[in-house]
């Protein structure tokens, strides 16, 4: 009969078969006095402490294991993705504990911005969404911009708490975690992982100086964001890396515009009037008319509207029409989740369609910039 060997990291079975579940070591290192998984050596040497992709039901039994514990709880959040990112309900589940919010990859924003306003919005957002948030901070982790007031917030807001990290996946929380760990801890001692009791979780334990950890959660996917349903070798083409070029269209009712061939955008009625587009430049766009866009996304599918490629088109749920008014004299952008957001700058009020994949999330808000 076979023993199981376990992890000395983490005490999980270890297995050599698949690299991409829980447990795996190579072969080579099972014999070894004291083998370690590939989760716990990523962590040891600092590189990578990935997530483990779990889905809703059991992220949010993890959750509500917050509730019970005293602690300080972190959720990041991706500017560019702010409502697509943000984990509504994550009050109910974390019970009395305080929330700070980490908005990260404000890197992404045009250097122009105005930072008090953008805190104020991201504020408002976040009550409107029916999180209570004890503070906010802005951050690049990527760019190691505002990580000090981050560190430093987390260090005098948990008091003598443990730390729980949540997020979506792609927020930048293995980018932020590994910054904390190399705050943090304390080479001489063993980090740890441990398993959440009542779940099959495995979890990364950052130890703190005074018997306290800092625990990062696995990310939550959201099939509501369309970089967690576009295939992967597309995710480049719309999760940006550079300072967001925005790129107004002067348009009239009656046009139309296609980002590659994931969303279209119609004007269905109203003033000529500009919109400004804040997707990654990656991303072709594509302007003609709402009477011919049929036909051409018929025609050029696939090849001029891509991405998707054309081997990948079969594999996206199809498009879902979106109708949005644009009430007169406010000022709001057309959010779609993943792709980023289309500002309608006219005042005079707008009807507009967004064409977008069953299932991604399609809103108008306050604009952000
Ligand atoms: P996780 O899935 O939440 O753990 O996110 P990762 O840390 O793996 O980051 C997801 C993607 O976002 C990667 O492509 C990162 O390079 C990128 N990323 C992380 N932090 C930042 C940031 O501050 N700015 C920008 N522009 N990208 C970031």
């Amino acid at each position: 009969e076979k023993t199981t060997i376990r992890c000395a990291g983490c005490g999980i079975p270890l297995q050599s078969e698949d690299k991409n579940i829980p447990g795996y070591a190579p072969e080579s290192t099972l014999s070894r006095e004291e083998a370690i998984c590939q989760r716990c050596f990523r962590i040891k040497n600092y590189n990578e402490a990935s997530s483990i992709t779990v889905d809703q039901d059991e992220f949010l039994k993890l959750l509500g294991g917050i509730a019970s514990t005293d602690s300080l709880v972190v959720h990041i959040v991706d500017l560019f993705d702010f409502e697509g990112s943000i984990i509504s309900g994550l009050q109910r589940f974390v019970g009395n504990n305080p929330v700070l919010l980490v908005v990260n990859k404000i890197d992404l924003l045009p250097r122009v911005t105005n930072w008090n306003r953008l805190r104020n919005w991201v504020q408002k957002q976040a009550r409107e969404s029916g999180l209570k948030v004890i503070d906010t901070v802005l951050c690049s982790a990527r760019r190691n911009i505002g990580f000090d007031r981050v560190v430093e917030t987390i260090g005098n807001l948990r008091g003598s708490r443990d730390v729980y990290v949540v997020g979506a996946t792609n927020v930048g929380k293995s980018t932020l975690i590994n910054r904390l760990i190399s705050d943090y801890s304390d080479l001489k001692r063993e980090l740890t992982v441990s398993r959440y009791p009542g779940t099959t979780l495995d979890a990364v334990q950052i130890p703190l100086d005074d018997d306290r950890s800092i625990i990062d959660t696995p990310g939550i996917v959201y099939e509501s964001r369309l970089t967690e349903i576009i295939p992967r070798g597309d995710l480049g083409s719309l999760l940006p890396d550079k300072p967001l070029k925005p790129l107004t269209y002067q348009l009239n009712e009656k046009q139309t515009l296609f980002f590659g061939g994931l969303v279209r955008f119609d004007f269905v009625e109203g003033e000529r009037q500009s919109f400004t587009v804040y997707a990654s430049g990656a991303l072709p766009v594509h302007r003609t008319k709402l009477e011919k866009a049929d036909a051409l996304y018929e025609e050029h599918k696939g090849v001029m509207l891509s991405p998707p490629g054309k081997d990948e088109l079969a594999s996206m749920p199809s498009w879902t029409r979106h109708r949005l008014r644009i009430p007169k004299g406010s000022s709001q952008d057309i959010f779609v989740s993943g792709l980023g957001w289309i500002k309608a700058n006219g005042t005079a009020g707008a009807v507009v369609d967004v064409h977008a994949p069953r299932g991604i999330k399609v809103m108008l808000r306050d604009s952000m910039i």
